[in-house]
């Protein structure tokens, strides 16, 4: 298989059909998604599969990605790093994979194996890797091509709605816990959405406890909370009733770090899970001083990817997915921006 970065435009060859297809693009930042029509089906180059898409997650990198806050590459974007689908077309070399057999997409979706963070176990740090959705073609389209060494497996017990979400904001919230680590019994999450609603599940079947902290005033969010086994559930800007062992930031705020390290007890953990942040406002040391540590979460490993995707197939994860249709995915990202997503918004591909 080669070690050269995918091509960013898949040459769509493999065979024309009289049905069109649908993906939804950004051609500039701050511009809307279009919908466009395709008709050639994507073809799979050596190494690649082409997957007829089921779902696709809606996350608030889409959004980072829209807004122009992480750098546009340079082409038109079909955005979407958390797909569902199965597969149709399979490239040559393409081994330990069927046609027909579901899989899941994850944001991390081409490493170069040779960088000083590639060779240390630490993929998601690669310097050249490439992301679904951003660099490559993403699923918010009916037909995509992957690299079938990044592809998932999927635990049987969830339909297509529901495994979307687990792709990132599984993904994401379990590297993000991992970071709070194993002796961390008290743990809050900021901002529930995607990735606490998930997580917060994980966290109390391993027998933690789990304060909620949501927009102020959102109701609905604090009810999915504490429904989901949260002890509690407030505001973030409410103080943590109790000092807690870490602190996980799903919210893009930089506001909710010096918040939280001041919910930390001495020694206690902030891990800040998103890809982009708004500036942290300056602080007072005390705050971070008694050994509290501020930490980022950059993407994930496809090691990640298989030990959350053990965890979910072996506990009843309650996905609330929220759908839409895909040519709605522009109103879905509105609802998300807006907060009005209780859950995770997916699109029906
Ligand atoms: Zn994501
Ligand atoms: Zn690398």
């Amino acid at each position: 298989m080669s070690s050269r970065p995918p091509d960013d435009n898949t040459p769509a060859d493999r065979t024309t059909d009289d049905e069109c297809w649908l993906a939804m693009e950004m051609q500039a930042p701050g511009r809307p998604l279009q919908a466009v029509w395709r008709q050639a089906l994507p073809a799979p180059q050596d190494g690649q599969v082409c997957i007829r898409v089921a779902a696709c997650g809606v996350c608030r990198t889409d959004l980072h990605i829209l807004d122009g806050e992480l750098p546009f590459p340079g082409h038109a974007v079909v955005p979407g790093h958390e797909i569902v689908g199965r597969l149709e077309a399979l490239g040559g070399g393409v081994t330990g994979l069927s046609l027909g057999q579901r899989v899941g997409v994850p944001w991390l979706g081409w490493t170069c194996g040779r960088c000083e963070h590639c060779l240390a176990g630490r993929e998601n740090l690669c310097t050249a890797a490439r992301f679904t959705g951003w660099h490559l073609p993403g699923g918010y389209a009916q037909h995509v091509v992957a690299d079938a060494r990044y592809v998932f497996a999927l635990p049987d017990r969830y339909g297509d709605d529901e495994a979307a979400p687990l792709l990132c904001a599984g993904l994401i919230g379990w590297r993000a816990y991992a970071m709070a680590g194993a002796t961390a019994q008290r743990i809050g999450l900021y901002g529930f959405g995607a990735a606490a609603h998930l997580i917060a599940q994980v966290a109390v079947h391993q027998g933690r406890q789990v304060l909620a902290f949501t927009r102020p005033g959102d109701k609905a969010a604090q009810a999915l909370a504490r429904q989901l086994g949260a002890s509690w559930a407030g505001g973030s800007d409410q103080a943590a009733p109790l000092p807690l062992d870490a602190a996980l930031i799903f919210a893009p705020s930089g506001a909710l770090v010096p918040k939280a390290l001041q919910d930390v007890r001495a020694g206690g953990t902030v891990v800040c899970a998103g890809i982009h942040m708004s500036d942290i406002p300056s602080f007072p040391y005390r705050w971070l001083w008694g050994e509290r540590r501020i930490v980022s979460v950059a993407n994930l490993t496809r090691t990640d990817g298989e030990d959350f995707l053990r965890v979910a197939a072996a506990m009843p994860l309650r996905v609330h997915a929220v759908p839409y249709a895909l040519s709605q995915a522009g109103q879905a990202l509105d609802d998300l921006r807006a907060g009005r997503v209780s859950g995770a918004a997916v699109l029906r591909c």
